[in-house]
């Protein structure tokens, strides 16, 4: 029984930055305006996530790590909209299986917090009080320590890391809101340190760099029938002056990050056929649409997504990309 747990968990968090994800989604989702990551060796020694979110009661320590815990919990909202984001409370029961989780948080109004750890979906221990600020604090260590083949697969520390901040680099832009901060364990310099006042493009100056947003053209669509309007998408396209071997797109379907090959590959098309000489774009996009219109379920690891009337949105976003590159190529 704990085999076929592990498997599956290892179908879950697949590598350190799935875990990464799992966890700032999380703290996204308790209301957090400030989240910081600390890894080390690549996320298989320590991942640990802390935010300022609602926290945890704690009368839900003890359920939490237990899979489907989502329906169980006293503070759940909106479990429809969640479901339908594929979001089914299995991320951090199944760090439990790969890896040790130790969990310190408070929630507001009391006077210590708790923190206790959790192996195989079950406590370790009684939650013991603790001192704590606001917020929760994840730390996961000895990622896959019982799954030899994968840490095997996993050696490269530095490749490990450069997902991570480029997951955390999406999330910051997104969440210009949030002050997001990721860093090696030991080390003081973060590689990706935003604060709350940023606007989206300041974000993107703040990882990308200065000569990335000057290239970059702001973006809206919407459906045109208005009677019918079930999606809204913005964000930022870049021009003809932009260069990059290969292209970057930042997608986030209500709020959530995501992939969408299909919608990406029709964009390079339209980037191709308008600005041939221009190199691949750099593209951020936020797509607001009902959420019983995205399924996330084709894919084990919940990124890439199928939409409902694909085609119909895919066309009316290359319109819309379209469009913007004739006025800059002019
Ligand atoms: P899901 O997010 O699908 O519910 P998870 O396993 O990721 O499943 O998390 C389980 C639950 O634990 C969440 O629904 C939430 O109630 C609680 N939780 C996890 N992380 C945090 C956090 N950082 N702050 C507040 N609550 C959290
Ligand atoms: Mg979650």
């Amino acid at each position: 029984e704990s085999v076929v747990n592990r498997i599956a968990a290892g179908e879950v968090i697949q590598r350190p930055v799935s875990a990464v994800k799992e966890l700032v989604e999380n703290s996204l989702d308790a209301g957090s305006t400030s989240i910081s990551v600390v890894v080390k060796d690549g996320g298989l020694k320590l991942i640990q996530v802390s935010d300022n979110g609602h926290g945890i009661r704690s009368e839900d320590l003890p359920i939490l790590c237990e899979r489907h815990t989502t329906s169980k919990l006293s503070a759940y909202e909106d479990l429809q909209s969640i479901k339908s984001m594929g979001f089914r409370g299995e991320a951090l029961a199944s760090m439990t299986y790969v890896g040790h989780v130790t969990v310190t948080t408070i929630t507001e109004g009391q006077m210590h917090g708790y923190r206790v750890s959790y192996r195989d979906g079950v406590m370790e221990h009684e939650p013991k009080p603790c001192a704590a600020v606001r917020g929760t604090q994840i730390m996961v260590e000895n990622l896959f320590y019982n799954m030899i083949a994968r840490r095997k697969t996993l050696q490269n520390a530095n490749d490990d890391y450069t997902k991570i901040v480029d997951l955390i680099s999406r999330f910051a832009i997104h969440n210009s809101s949030v002050s997001f901060s990721c860093r090696k364990h030991g080390v003081n310099r973060a590689d990706v340190h935003t604060v709350t006042t940023l606007s989206k493009l300041d974000a993107i100056k703040t990882i990308y760099g200065i000569s990335v947003a000057r290239d970059l053209m702001e973006i809206t669509a919407s459906d045109d029938n208005p009677s019918q309007s079930i999606f809204e998408m913005n964000g930022f396209i870049s021009n003809a002056n932009y260069t990059a071997k290969k292209t970057t797109m930042i997608l986030f379907i209500n709020d959530r990050l995501v992939e969408c090959t299909a919608l990406k590959r029709a964009i390079e098309v339209v980037y191709s056929s308008t600005l041939p000489k221009a190199s691949r774009p750099f593209i951020y996009m936020s797509i607001k649409l009902p959420s019983e219109h995205v399924d996330v379920n084709i894919h084990p690891t919940k990124r890439e997504v199928s939409l409902l009337n694909q085609e119909s949105l895919i066309e009316t976003i290359q319109n819309a990309v379209e469009s913007k590159l004739m006025n800059c190529n002019t």
